[in-house]
């Protein structure tokens, strides 16, 4: 076969693009599926693909020719060489207008530069943060699509139809041009770690603190999930903590206590770093894995290291109250996560002029992807009362929010820091806090400091036009 028939090429048909070809399948579109190692492609036209419109390509030549115009090309393999090098194998047997869409957790520097070199083509390039797992690619992901804008009219219906939904408006919308999708996407994945690390802290506190089974804990995280904290993380934990092995016996104590990471929460504290903004929840996140990581350092360390020896936080007495303060200890530290990375995106937006629609992301976080959450809906509703919010903390439902957990937040960091315990993302989400809202900070020492060794020079804040040098020795 070698007519044009084929609405969109989907290459590499691992997990995600098997998934997500069957999606489309079921949507009412051709694809046409690719992979490096052909044979893959005759296995799943004679399994998963069975009895539906796919068809499939055998060189990229034959892929090339199957497709209608302008052609949609859209990549699912590794992120990194695999990528580039699908790129040039394609990019030459394009026509200009035709469309190359990355639909993995490529590095958006990667995708910034791919941007440039394909447009100089004519040659449309779009970088796509796809959310969701395998469950989310077959029957509905986030969709994160920004690059060349050109695009977005040829690939919307497409992918519109996929994304999950949220009511009826679907978890996809243009983002903005270049790089700016897989910007999204980490910062989506960074905001992931955080939220992660949250409800492990609290896991870890209740059971440490309060000492709760494994079945008080999944019944607590089960009661979280019906009110604000309703999200799929929390959900998820609920489920792995009822769940039982063969011995009859929750399967999380058994687990080796070093979390594993692929690089996009490094690289979202990497941009936080980059851009000088506080993305203090996420980057402990990525240092929390770092560090659980060093299993037989703190094996040994645990053996030498003293912990509290002070009495135990009143706090912890009173069961209930304490389930509750960690709970809205962690709501108020997710919503400094959240202020956060928008926050990161904000800054992203104003250096690159992508004109980032904070309104419209947290709608695609809302349904489809691992941060799914009622949570989101508020924040959408945020940004799209004010869309110049310019922190998320400072909005009227969230500042209220956070008021309300203020005392608990306090109660829960400082009990878990006079046993001992480890808090590392709730205590920095609260010192962020406390930083943000604190209008004199010691930073006047700090340049004073500066001026003092280096003459860096400070400005006064009775005039804060002018540099000014101290001698400050007299020498
Ligand atoms: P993957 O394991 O990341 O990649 C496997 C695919 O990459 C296969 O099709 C493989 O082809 C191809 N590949 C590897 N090296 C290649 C090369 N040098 N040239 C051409 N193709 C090459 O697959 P995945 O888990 O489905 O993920 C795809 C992308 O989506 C990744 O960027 C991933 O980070 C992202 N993602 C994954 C998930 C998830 O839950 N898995 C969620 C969101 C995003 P062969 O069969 O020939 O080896």
């Amino acid at each position: 076969m070698s007519e044009a028939v084929a609405d969109i090429a989907v290459i590499g048909l691992a997990v995600m693009g098997q998934n997500l070809i069957l999606n489309m399948n079921d949507h009412g579109f051709t694809v046409c599926a690719f992979n490096r190692t052909v044979a893959k492609v005759d296995e799943f036209l004679a399994n998963e693909a069975k009895g539906t419109k796919i068809v499939g390509a055998h060189s990229i030549a034959e892929m090339v020719k199957l497709l209608k115009r302008p052609r949609r090309v859209m990549l699912l393999v590794q992120a990194g060489k695999p990528v580039q090098s699908m790129i040039d194998q394609i990019a030459p047997l394009l026509e200009k207008g035709d469309i190359i869409i990355d639909g993995g957790n490529s590095e958006y520097h990667d995708t910034n530069r791919r941007y440039e070199e394909l447009k100089a083509k004519g040659i449309h390039y779009v970088g796509c943060g796809v959310s969701g797992g395998e469950e989310g690619a077959r029957y509905g992901p986030s969709l994160m699509p920004g690059g060349a804008p050109e695009a977005w009219e040829h690939i919307k219906p497409i992918f519109q139809s996929i994304a999950a939904k949220s009511g009826s408006e679907p978890c996809c919308d243009w983002l903005g041009n270049a790089g700016s999708g897989h910007f999204v996407k980490m910062v989506h994945n960074g905001i992931e770690y955080g939220d992660m690390q949250l409800i492990a802290e609290a896991y870890h506190l209740l059971h440490e603190s309060l000492g709760l089974s494994y079945d008080e804990l999944a019944q607590t995280f089960l009661q979280w999930n019906q009110g604000e904290l309703d999200s799929f993380l929390i959900e998820i934990t609920a489920n792995i903590l009822t769940y039982r092995d063969e011995q009859g016996e929750c399967v999380v104590p058994k687990i080796l206590d070093s979390a594993g990471q692929k690089g996009t929460g490094k690289w979202t504290g990497i941009a936080a770093l980059e851009y000088g903004q506080p993305v203090t929840l996420i980057a402990e996140s990525v240092f929390a894995r770092c560090l659980s990581a060093l299993k037989d350092q703190r094996v040994a360390a645990a053996r030498v290291l003293p912990g509290s020896s002070l009495p135990k936080p009143e706090a912890f007495n009173d069961k209930k109250a304490f389930i509750e303060h960690v709970r809205l200890a962690l709501y108020a530290s997710k919503i400094v996560s959240y202020a956060q990375g928008f926050m990161l995106l904000s800054e992203a937006s104003k250096v690159h002029g992508w004109n980032l629609n904070f309104g419209a992301i947290a709608l695609m976080w809302r349904g489809g992807c691992i941060i799914r959450s009622r949570f989101l809906g508020r924040i959408k509703e945020a940004f799209d009362t004010n869309p110049n919010l310019q922190n998320l903390l400072l909005d009227d439902f969230f500042l209220k929010a956070v008021s309300a957990a203020n005392n608990s937040w306090r109660i829960v960091t400082g009990s878990a820091i006079f046993a001992g315990i480890p808090t590392p993302a709730f205590s920095s989400a609260l010192a962020f806090y406390d930083g943000y809202r604190t209008g004199v900070l010691p930073a006047n020492l700090i340049q004073a400091q500066r001026d003092y060794f280096g003459a860096h020079t400070y400005k006064l804040i009775s005039n804060p036009e002018t540099s000014v040098h101290t001698n400050w020795t007299g020498r």
